[in-house]
């Protein structure tokens, strides 16, 4: 793929699912969207929600690596929250 293209992830607005992607030149890229799209999953046509490809990969990363790279954000919670692990 061209340096100056990226991959657009189309999604349900409600269920979050992909639903198709396309790649667009950087300086076409349009990520608000007022389109609906049919969603496989929900079976009606939802809002379309527009991700880039490349930048979920990157965030879902800093996500998983938060734990270890911050250990001081973990804090110790009372026992009775119903999250405790
Ligand atoms: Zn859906």
């Amino acid at each position: 793929m061209p340096s100056d293209e990226v991959t657009v992830i189309q999604l349900c607005g409600k269920c979050d699912c992909e639903i198709s992607t396309f790649t667009v030149k950087k300086d076409n890229l349009m990520l608000t969207s007022r389109e609906q799209i049919w969603c496989p999953k929900c079976e009606e046509d939802m809002p379309e929600v527009r991700d880039i490809a490349g930048r979920v990969a990157s965030i879902r990363n800093e996500v998983e690596s938060l734990p270890l790279a911050e250990p001081a954000q973990r804090r110790q919670r009372p026992p009775e929250g119903p999250d405790t692990q």
